[in-house]
């Protein structure tokens, strides 16, 4: 069928809106008719040529729509269902037998190919193949087919285009507290850089009760919505000079956990040293690759521990309605990170989310 797709013809290239072929939903996949689709500093990135998608190629990796039709085989959907579009997986590396879907590891391959992992692509123009399946998905565009595996059925009282977001930077932050670090009430916590992923991050430490919830960044407007949103404390990094001290001296001891979203080394390491003993320091932030950074040995000897987390270490079919939950009882309120621009200006989108102006673009689709 014809839809209408934000297009990337080129590396760094301005998205164009354009009409492509979308291919019809195979037996195990799903016609989606997205509503609206959050933006992602990943999204950028592809753009921008970090990954290993040929070009033309359409991105957007947050979708939310409502099934339009349903391939021969598929019996977990049916057409008017809710459904958010979620992070593939292959369900048969060492790690998804496991259960860790997030480290999956052929995800690179089945994220960032811009095919479904048969080699086929999504989306044709003229004949010629438009690079899709971005995550599986490739949601910036009026439709898109979403294999069953992948897609999330959530509540049909929720506001549907609010609910995209949940499918990466939502749960990567959320699931890195609730899912990852576990918190216990009480628990000291941090997070350094409160964008769309540290600002889920935070919600999800106080729905688990932590005291203090300390939010680190470098844009006073940030760190008021931080407080709003359940920071006990905020801290602007820039002019001051240890960041360190300040949070020892705030908790007396350091936190228990601390979220690290801002992909800076010296910040990553200031995450790491603001940790108690037996303290854990949850490493979010991407940096690019060749990137180091420096911490003393010693300090990880009592019982310390930093480590990476992917997609919040999310089941998703699990994690996300829950998190739908926690939006309807007013906990999760992430309307209020959430600035809405129709597909049309989705370069603004980009533009607004770059210079931090807006903290999650959601792009509504024309229909
Ligand atoms: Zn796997
Ligand atoms: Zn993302």
């Amino acid at each position: 069928m014809q839809i209408t797709a934000a297009v990337a013809r080129e590396k760094f290239a301005p998205f164009s809106i354009e009409q492509v072929e979308l291919a019809d939903p195979r037996p195990d996949e799903l016609l989606v008719r997205i509503v609206a689709s959050g933006m992602c500093q990943t999204d950028q990135h592809g753009r921008d040529g970090y990954f290993d998608i040929p070009f033309p190629a359409v991105f957007g990796h947050e979708g939310a729509g409502v099934v339009a039709a349903v391939g021969s085989g598929v019996t977990k959907f049916a057409p008017g269902d809710h459904v958010v579009m979620s992070f593939p997986w292959c369900g048969t590396c060492a790690n998804c037998r496991r259960r860790m879907e997030s480290h999956c590891e052929n995800s690179r391959v089945l994220k960032m190919r811009g095919t479904r992992p048969d080699g086929s692509t999504l989306m044709r123009r003229n004949g010629a193949p438009v690079y899709s399946a971005f995550f599986q998905q490739s949601s910036f565009a009026t439709y898109a087919i979403a294999n069953e595996r992948f897609a999330v059925k959530v509540r049909k009282d929720a506001p549907l285009e609010l609910l995209g977001p949940f499918a990466c930077s939502g749960q990567t932050g959320a699931g890195a507290v609730l899912n990852t670090m576990q918190p216990r009430p009480g628990d000291a916590f941090a997070v350094f850089g409160v964008g769309a992923v540290g600002l889920s991050g935070l919600m999800a430490a106080k729905i688990a009760g932590c005291d203090p919830i300390i939010a680190v960044d470098i844009h006073d407007q940030r760190l008021a919505l931080a407080r709003e949103l359940g920071a006990t404390h905020t801290v602007n990094h820039t002019g001051r000079g240890d960041v360190v001290a300040h949070i020892r001296k705030l908790t007396g001891i350091g936190v228990r956990y601390s979220l690290e979203t801002s992909a800076v080394p010296a910040v990553f390491r200031e995450a790491i040293e603001a940790l108690m003993p037996a303290g854990t320091c949850v490493l979010l932030g991407s940096a690019p690759r060749g990137t180091e950074v420096s911490f003393e040995m010693p300090f990880l000897q009592f019982g310390r521990v930093v480590r990476g987390v992917s997609q919040g270490e999310s089941h998703p079919q699990e994690f996300i309605p829950k998190l739908v939950d926690f939006l309807m009882q007013g906990r999760m309120p992430v309307d209020r990170l959430v600035k809405f621009y129709p597909l049309d200006e989705i370069n603004q989108a980009a533009h607004d989310s770059s210079n931090g102006a807006t903290i999650k673009p959601v792009l509504r689709m024309p229909h």
